[in-house]
């Protein structure tokens, strides 16, 4: 991992075993990722993600010296945090049956300098089309019949067309399915809306007018591990700070750091000042690096996924009362009475493999696509997809 784990009492836990039970945490991910043994005998479905990680922690503790136990301990509840920002949830409502359906996709991260705003400048320009693009406009009703599909915005405008492909966020078709679709969406739709999860993680940025650390060595990721009593959230709302995985600097802006923080507690973060913000993680600073002369941030921002109308959470996961089916009944097109494609279905949600992903959104529009052109009758052998 990059960066170190430290305790809330302001030291920093051994290099070497940090990197060791780190390494030993991501081979349990892998296995939870590609199929694994069950825990035990009894019914799979109950099994959740935090079951299995907890067995795989108690079998392996035995084999490090007692006095180290502590700290690895504080670690993988550390990891913990890691896996509730990974999946946006909270991991005692994984099943661990459904684990191994998102697999992580080989090369590693892919940075893009310019945010990804300029991912899609670039597909504007390629294809020219910004005469034809309507930003800005919340669409309020999905209609079709036999003859088209009319869609109806809050700005007063109507656009009527042969067939429409949505991909508003699962956090907004939970919220909005009902009055959206007229006439309204066929049962296993509705049963997979509601049968998946739509997580919440968050973003808080520290912007700081000179860098605290020094900046030829850089800050790296100061990772929170708290004690095992001090993990337990009672009250998500004041103690939201214990879900933060961690403090990690910015490629490209060397006075600002990152904050990763998920679930629950996210979204009681997003309604904090910003003076509550900056002195929680000042204090959080503080606190696990042993150093009360950190300043404070001369700026904090931070996303607001949970509370923002049009996204309502993050990203889609499964859920105990998930269905393997649910990601590919999310993904099924709407026709006519004559069998004619009318309402089509794109959006990380809807990719049965890399859902929760920008490669899985990005692939099930390429999908939907594809439908529409065999659809038309064209043939898609020759339209380059990548
Ligand atoms: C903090 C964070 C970090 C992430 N990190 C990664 C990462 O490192 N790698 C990765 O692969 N993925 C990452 N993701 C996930 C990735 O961003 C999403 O999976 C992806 O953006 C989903 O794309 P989408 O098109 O399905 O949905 P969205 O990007 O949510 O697009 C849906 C669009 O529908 C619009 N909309 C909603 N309602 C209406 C309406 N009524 N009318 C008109 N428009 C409407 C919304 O405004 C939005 O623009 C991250 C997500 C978050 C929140």
């Amino acid at each position: 991992a990059r960066g170190y784990f430290y305790r809330s009492n302001g030291r920093q836990i051994d290099k070497e075993l940090g990197a060791k039970v780190w390494a030993l945490f991501k081979e349990i991910e892998a296995e939870v990722e590609t199929g694994h043994p069950w825990p035990n005998e009894g019914d799979k479905t109950l099994f959740t993600m935090r079951d299995y990680y907890v067995v795989r922690l108690q079998e392996n503790l035995k084999k490090f010296p007692a006095a180290e136990r502590t700290d690895i301990i504080a670690i993988f509840n550390c990891c913990s945090n890691y896996l509730r920002f990974h999946w946006g949830v909270e991991i005692a409502n994984i099943p661990l049956e459904l684990c191994s359906m998102a697999p992580e996709i080989e090369g590693g991260d892919v940075l893009i300098p310019r945010g990804t705003r300029s991912l899609v400048n670039a597909i504007i320009s390629r294809f020219r089309c910004e005469e034809r693009l309507n930003i800005e406009k919340q669409a309020t009703s999905i209609s079709w019949g036999d003859d088209l599909v009319e869609i109806r915005c809050s700005s007063g405008d109507i656009y009527r067309a042969k067939c429409v492909v949505v991909t508003v966020s699962l956090g907004y078709l939970k919220e909005h399915h009902r009055n959206l679709f007229q006439p309204s969406l066929p049962h296993e739709k509705i049963e997979a809306i509601h049968g998946l999860d739509f997580g919440l993680v968050d973003k808080i940025f520290l912007h700081y007018d000179r860098p605290f650390w020094s900046s030829e060595v850089g800050f790296g990721s100061v990772k929170l591990a708290w004690d095992d009593d001090e993990a337990v959230i009672t009250d998500p709302k004041s103690q939201w700070y214990k879900r933060i995985f961690s403090f990690d600097d910015v490629y490209f802006n060397p006075s600002c750091l990152c904050v990763w923080i998920s679930c629950n507690e996210a979204y009681h973060m997003e309604h904090l000042s910003e003076e509550d913000i900056s002195e929680t993680c000042t204090g959080l600073l503080r606190q696990f690096l042993g150093d009360p002369s950190i300043p404070k941030p001369s700026k904090v921002i931070w996303s607001t996924w949970g509370t923002n109308q049009h996204t309502l959470g993050s990203y889609s996961c499964p859920r105990m009362q998930s269905d393997a089916s649910h990601f590919s009944s999310l993904a099924e097109p709407l026709t006519d009475s004559n069998g004619r494609l009318r309402v089509l279905f794109a959006g990380e949600a809807t990719h049965t493999m890399y859902h929760s992903t920008m490669h899985g959104a990005r692939e099930s529009g390429v999908r939907e696509a594809t439908r529409l052109l065999q659809n038309f009758g064209v043939d898609t052998s020759t339209h380059q997809t990548s």
